[in-house]
Parts: structure tokens; sequence; C-alpha cells
């Protein structure tokens, strides 16, 4: 056995180079028009070398952020980055601080966590699949005693469905005097 496996060199192999290549054509377009929108925003991006010392032209044509590309404010641009890390390909959707982690060794702009949790926070399969932690329980609603009333006079009447069968009834009905200091029940079982 010299190590190899079947696919080696073989179109298996050529698939994954081919992803590969998709994943830097993206980026790389990515990256030309954001340094394109950065000569559109060199006003702009000259406030910001002010404000943010760590911006520079490093490569002596392009405005970094350390080493990384220097987003200026387009909002498309900005979309299109955070889409790339978060829903494009293979991203799989990563939370607000995943998202935030992945974009940051490649670009910059100010404030980028709080725009990366407003796309976050708006992106549809996102909130399909979250998890409400907290569900908003429905107000109650007291049923208020009428005085004098009789037994059963008022009475309220609910259904328990759905339970295993038994006996080939699967629904209990439940009736209850609300007006009675000892409310009573009754309960009748449905057949199938
Ligand atoms: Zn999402």
């Amino acid at each position: 056995m010299d190590g190899s496996y079947p696919g080696d060199g073989q179109p298996g192999g050529e698939n994954e180079q081919i992803q590969v290549m998709d994943w830097d054509m993206l980026e790389s377009n990515l990256d030309s028009k954001v340094k394109l929108a950065q000569y559109q925003g060199q006003k702009q991006l000259k406030n910001w070398v002010k404000a943010f010392k760590q911006i520079t032209l490093a490569d002596g044509t392009h405005w970094y952020h350390g080493n990384t590309l220097v987003v200026v404010a387009d909002n498309t641009l900005r979309r299109g980055v955070t889409s790339l890390f978060h829903d494009q390909l293979t991203a799989g959707h990563p939370g607000i601080s995943k998202t935030l982690q992945l974009i940051q060794p490649y670009y910059w702009w100010p404030n980028m966590k709080a725009f990366i949790t407003e796309y976050i926070r708006g992106c549809a399969t996102c909130q399909m699949n979250k998890v409400n932690t907290h569900p908003s329980h429905p107000p109650l609603s007291p049923i208020t005693p009428i005085k004098n009333t009789r037994p059963f006079e008022t009475i309220a009447m609910d259904f328990i469905t759905k339970l295993l069968p038994s006996g080939g009834y699967d629904t209990i009905l439940i009736i209850t005097d609300t007006d009675c200091t000892k409310p009573q029940c009754s309960c009748l079982a449905k057949r199938l």
C-alpha cells in the first residue's frame, strides 16, 4: 500500500479544486469592488485616517486598517462582504460573533459589529431557524365571578385532545363551574 486511494488525481479531486477556485474568485471580485470603492470614497477615507490611526496606504495604492482592506461607507458593498461570510456557499449562517470573527482578518470598517448584527437580524434564514428562548405568553383573562348564581349556571368548557387512545377514546371534555366556591369538574371521554 502506498497510501493512495481511489479518486486521487481523478474527477473527485478536480471538483475540490473547482470549489476552491470559486471561493477565490468571489473573494477577489469583492476585493476589486472594495478597492474600486476606495477611489470614490477618498474624501471619507482621509477623514478616517485622522480618526483611526491604524489606517494606512499599506501597499502604496489602497487603504488598509492594519492588514485588512478598508470598506468605505457603501451599504451594498458591506452587505456583499457580510453575505460572503454569512450566507454564501458553505458559510452556513454563523452567528454574529462568528461572522465578525470570519470577516475581521480580511475587511474592516467602523462599527462593523453593529452592521453585522443588523444584517443577521434581518436574515430570513436565521430568523426562521432561531430557537425562541423567550416565548411570549398570551395575557391572562381571569373570569369575573357573578354573585348568587346557581350550580352550573355559569360554566367554562375545554377539550384535552390528541391523548393516547384508551379503550377507543382520545379526548376529554372538561366542564368547570366558574362561580362555585369549590369548582366542580366533569369529565367526558369522546369516542374516536
Ligand atoms: Zn443567516
